[in-house]
């Protein structure tokens, strides 16, 4: 178990979700090198041990005591009036995790989370009020798409998740080597298979890891959250502003097209008063164009008082603004904002509500998380 030993946070089972065929293999020496390759493929699957039942009964029950297939189970769903559903997750070390589904004409995007918590304490976000709590393993991101993916009634071959945005809890960027062994395993001809190009990271904008991902040689989508174009500013809604200035993100945003022709998308979520004046659609203008870009405006999803959405017209304002400067953008649907659709809210208001810690510290077993599960009430 080379592969995991050390870097699994959870004590007790282990999952064999991802893992490659030669490194399942290696755990059953006295089985055929096809079987290896059988699990890997049931694990993608969506099934749980029990269910590959082309295993003997004595392979399942010697596995079964030492490892789980997906160590992410499905908690509770929150379907939104808007089509799309929050899906909430348990750990094996009792921590939760979120995501969301959204359904679209041309497929289905699913929105994971990359650490359990965050960092980076950007000012709007709710993932990083209470920092980091723990990176995720490429497992338990993997887990997150298989486990939907089996939800939603789709298979390997026929996905249910077609699109892969790595935009929920966490900045991918920080949890660099899990995220990459992830993209890998999702995007693998005997994973998941989802094109790179149908996978979208999001960063706050690690200026360095921007451009090692960009000599990574993959070509998934990246998206920048820059929410100000100017530094003072920026600096106060992002504090990782104060490490990389903007300039320095624009550069290695330029970096990444010039090394995998992909434009870069910069996300602004506009706060009323803060980010959607005339002058920071000017400079935001001058920022993005000149290079392949675009930029897309989300009207901030508020969690607590201080910072306030700005109207339905403001935004469509300040897209005619940029609009005329030649900037290519437009206002995003933010979706599940009746189920607390913003980064980290649902698992905050479930941790409130449960009055546990949700750390893994007192926040009870996988098993007692999912009976605890039953008392939230569906939005
Ligand atoms: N850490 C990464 C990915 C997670 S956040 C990043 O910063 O990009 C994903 C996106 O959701 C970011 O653009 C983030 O700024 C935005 N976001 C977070 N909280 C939000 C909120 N309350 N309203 C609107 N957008 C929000």
């Amino acid at each position: 178990m080379s592969a995991l030993s050390g870097t699994f946070p959870a004590g007790g089972k282990r999952p064999l979700l991802g893992l490659a065929a030669s490194e399942i293999a290696a755990l059953l020496p006295s089985s055929p090198a096809y079987t290896a390759r059988q699990i890997r493929a049931f694990c993608f699957a969506g099934k749980d041990i029990d269910g590959m039942t082309s295993l003997s009964k004595s392979l399942r029950a010697a596995l079964n005591e030492e490892y789980v297939a997906n160590p992410v189970s499905v908690m509770r769903v929150y379907p939104s009036r808007d089509g799309s559903k929050k899906y909430l997750f348990s750990l094996l070390d009792g921590n939760l995790i979120e995501g969301v589904f959204m359904p679209h004409d041309y497929g289905n995007t699913l929105c994971v989370s990359t650490q359990i918590g965050c960092r980076m304490h950007c000012a709007f976000c709710a993932s990083g009020a209470d920092g980091l709590v723990r990176d995720l393993h490429f497992s338990e991101i993997l887990g997150q798409v298989v486990a939907v993916n089996a939800a939603e009634g789709g298979s390997v071959k026929e996905r249910a998740v077609t699109n892969i945005v790595l935009m929920g809890s966490g900045e991918p960027l920080d949890n660099y080597d899990n995220v990459m062994r992830f993209l890998d395993e999702v995007s693998a001809k005997d994973g998941l298979a989802v094109s790179e190009r149908n996978i979208s990271l999001s960063t706050s904008g690690l200026a360095d890891r921007m451009k090692r991902f960009a000599d990574s040689g993959r070509k998934v989508t990246l998206s920048v959250s820059l929410h100000s174009p100017f530094d003072e500013e920026r600096s106060k809604l992002m504090p990782v502003n104060r490490k990389y200035d903007i300039a320095t993100i624009i550069d290695a945003a330029k970096y990444y097209f010039k090394r995998t022709g992909r434009r870069v998308i910069f996300e602004y979520t506009l706060i009323a008063g803060v980010n959607d004046t005339p002058a920071c659609a000017e400079k935001l203008a001058s920022l993005t164009r000149g290079f392949p870009s675009h930029v897309n405006l989300i009207r901030l999803n508020p969690t607590d008082a201080s910072l306030r959405r700005p109207t339905e017209d403001a935004a469509k304002t300040f897209l005619t603004r940029l609009s005329a400067l030649g900037v290519s953008a437009t206002i995003r649907h933010s979706f599940g904002e009746d189920v607390e659709g913003a980064c980290g809210q649902l698992r905050r208001r479930v941790i409130a509500e449960s009055g546990k810690g949700g750390d893994g510290e007192g926040g009870g077993t996988h098993e007692e998380r999912k009976r605890k599960g039953s008392k939230f009430t569906t939005a």
